[in-house]
């Protein structure tokens, strides 16, 4: 039967490609966005003019009403949720002294209550399923800690520690939760950087390059498959050697 996967912020970025590789892998896709709308309705519309099962919904994944509407309404259109993958994220470089109490709370929201939320709503249908595979999507600074980012930081650390536990206590019910911890990775969220940033980086990175978003689906595919059914709990670091 065919299997169904949500990805949270799949309107840009590495979620855009997950849902590709997902939709072109015999998946049927939610296309979760929050303020992307053109974006993900233009994601949707080139998917389903390609022949495949896919659906774009709207939800703010920090307030948990959205995330159980679009649970639901998930799950009523395709039967199940198979997969969840949690990659919706924000950055922001600041000194730590700078960081306000309010962006200090939106980055714990979104990335770690947002993960709570969409977790908690699937996880019951996973373990009434018996099988399921939650992906969530962390980052090397939550490995390794990144200057000017200590907020993006521990709420990828986060990621890593809710992994490791919700792994152990959902395993007796067949329910693999992994992480995969991408490097730098060719999106928006690293518009920031100038050119002499970027060649810094890139010198850092034994690969001698950044990763593209399709490198980091085509994991998150493998991880999601039956050929990944003994792996649990663990942080897979597409990185590029960047973080050894
Ligand atoms: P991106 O291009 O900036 O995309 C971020 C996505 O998150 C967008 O689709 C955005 O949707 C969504 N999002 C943000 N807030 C949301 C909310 N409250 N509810 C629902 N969706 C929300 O970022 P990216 O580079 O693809 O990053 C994806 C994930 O990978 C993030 O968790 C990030 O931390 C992680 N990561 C990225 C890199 C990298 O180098 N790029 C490295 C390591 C880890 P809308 O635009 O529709 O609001």
């Amino acid at each position: 039967m065919k299997k169904t996967v949500l990805i949270t912020g799949s309107s840009r970025g590495i979620g855009s490609s997950i849902a590709e590789t997902f939709a072109q892998n015999n998946y049927n896709v939610i296309i979760n966005y929050f303020k992307s709308e053109k974006k993900a309705l233009d994601l949707e519309s080139n998917l389903l003019k390609a022949g495949y099962s896919v659906m774009v919904y709207k939800a703010d994944i920090r307030k948990r009403k959205e995330v159980e509407a679009m649970v639901n309404d998930s799950i009523q259109k395709f039967g199940s949720i198979d997969v969840l993958v949690n990659n919706a994220g924000i950055s922001q470089q600041k000194l730590f002294t700078d960081i306000t109490e309010d962006e200090w709370d939106n980055m714990m929201n979104i990335h770690i209550k947002g993960m709570f939320n969409c977790s908690q709503c699937v996880a019951p249908h996973m373990i009434s399923n018996k099988k399921g595979k939650i992906i969530n999507i962390s980052s090397i600074w939550g490995m390794v800690g990144a200057s000017c980012e200590v907020h993006y930081s521990t709420a990828k650390a986060g990621i890593i520690g809710f992994t490791k536990a919700l792994a152990k206590e959902l395993g007796p019910s067949n329910i693999q939760v992994n992480c995969i911890a991408p490097g730098i990775i060719e999106t928006d969220m690293n518009s920031f950087l100038n050119e002499e940033e970027k060649s810094w980086l890139v010198e850092d990175t034994p690969l001698m390059r950044f990763g593209k978003p399709e490198e980091v689906a085509e994991n998150v595919l493998y991880i999601a498959s039956e050929k990944a059914d003994f792996i649990t709990g663990q942080v897979i670091s597409v990185n590029g050697g960047f973080v050894i």
